[in-house]
């Protein structure tokens, strides 16, 4: 078995986005910029922020949050993103979702600059994916696609079965993982909590991405011998073991399905840091208008 590690590439991407930054500052260039906006005080939403801000601070990215509460009106927020979409020296931004019930997050989302989407969840980058056309993309799946990259994991031919349909895993990985793009030219089966014979299908994976939020939900005795597993799942659970009080669990039973995998992704310490990297690279892109031209 060989151990993804999160923790490694992630530093290493880093270390090449700070110098990038580095040859920024000495052309004089400003230096790349991602703000986020976060409603309320989710324990989890709270640690994605902090650590997002704590990676532009490493990579020498300014970085602004803005925090509303709860009872904010989706005017209020829609009035926010308009503000970021018109502030030249903001170059991305993030909402953190989930936000309250009583705020649509299709139309914040929807309301956001594309050429600023830097999580890659307007409907404008999510299409320009599709087809194969410069987007952002989200940034889990770009960093599974890292991963890939870097370990140099083929997936040409392949048979990949992706577990979970959501618009920000699932549904983009299933995409990316079956154009014609290396990594890519996989054969994908996009597998979702109505797919019957589930073990079945999943046994003949080459490439398994769990992505459904069901803690060890994949065992040993789903998975053959060889296959390469990509375990996206994060469920935060109580522990008196750790200081926080909470450990992060992923979908994975990892003990044993280690022991059949050729590669496989921890948690922690895997697909989650690449996650914050993407959104690093995307800013970057971002201020160097490499997907969108600047205006
Ligand atoms: P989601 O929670 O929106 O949806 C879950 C999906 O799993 C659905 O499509 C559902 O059909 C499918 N599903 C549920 N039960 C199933 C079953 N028994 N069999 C087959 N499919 C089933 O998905 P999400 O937002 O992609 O989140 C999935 C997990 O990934 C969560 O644990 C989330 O915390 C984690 N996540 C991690 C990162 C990261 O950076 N590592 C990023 C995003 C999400």
């Amino acid at each position: 078995m060989n151990l993804i590690d999160g923790n490694k590439i992630s530093a290493e991407v880093k270390d090449e986005i700070a110098l990038e930054v580095t040859r920024m500052k000495e052309r004089g260039e400003k230096v790349p910029h991602l703000a986020a906006l976060i409603v309320g005080h989710d324990g989890a939403s709270e640690t994605y922020v902090g650590n997002k801000e704590k990676a532009c601070k490493q990579v020498g990215f300014d970085s602004t949050v803005i925090r509303f509460e709860e009872s904010v009106t989706e005017k209020e927020i829609l009035e926010k993103v308009n503000e970021f979409n018109n502030n030249p020296s903001i170059d991305g931004f993030i909402i953190q979702l989930p936000l309250p019930k009583h705020i649509s997050e299709q139309k914040v989302i929807e309301a956001i600059d594309p050429r600023k989407d830097v999580d890659g969840f307007h409907p404008i980058n999510l299409g320009r994916m599709v087809i194969g056309l410069p987007a952002y993309v989200s940034a889990t799946p770009a960093g599974i696609i890292e991963l890939f990259k870097r370990y140099k994991i083929e997936t040409s031919g392949k048979n990949v079965v992706v577990i979970g349909r959501s618009n920000i895993v699932g549904k983009p990985i299933s995409i990316l993982l079956s154009q014609k793009a290396s990594p890519g030219d996989a054969t994908v089966t996009l597998t979702h909590s109505r797919t019957k014979n589930l073990k079945e299908v999943v046994s003949r994976a080459d490439i398994v991405i769990a992505a459904l939020g069901n803690p060890e939900f994949l065992t040993a005795d789903m998975v053959k011998d060889g296959a390469v597993v990509i375990d996206v799942g994060i469920t935060r659970v109580k522990s008196e073991k750790t200081k926080s009080g909470w450990k992060l669990i992923g979908d994975v039973k990892f003990d044993e399905v280690s022991q059949k995998a050729s590669f496989i992704t921890p948690v922690p310490g895997g697909v989650g840091l690449m996650t914050i990297v993407s959104l690093l690279q995307n800013t970057l892109k971002a201020a160097k208008g490499e997907i969108y031209p600047k205006k």
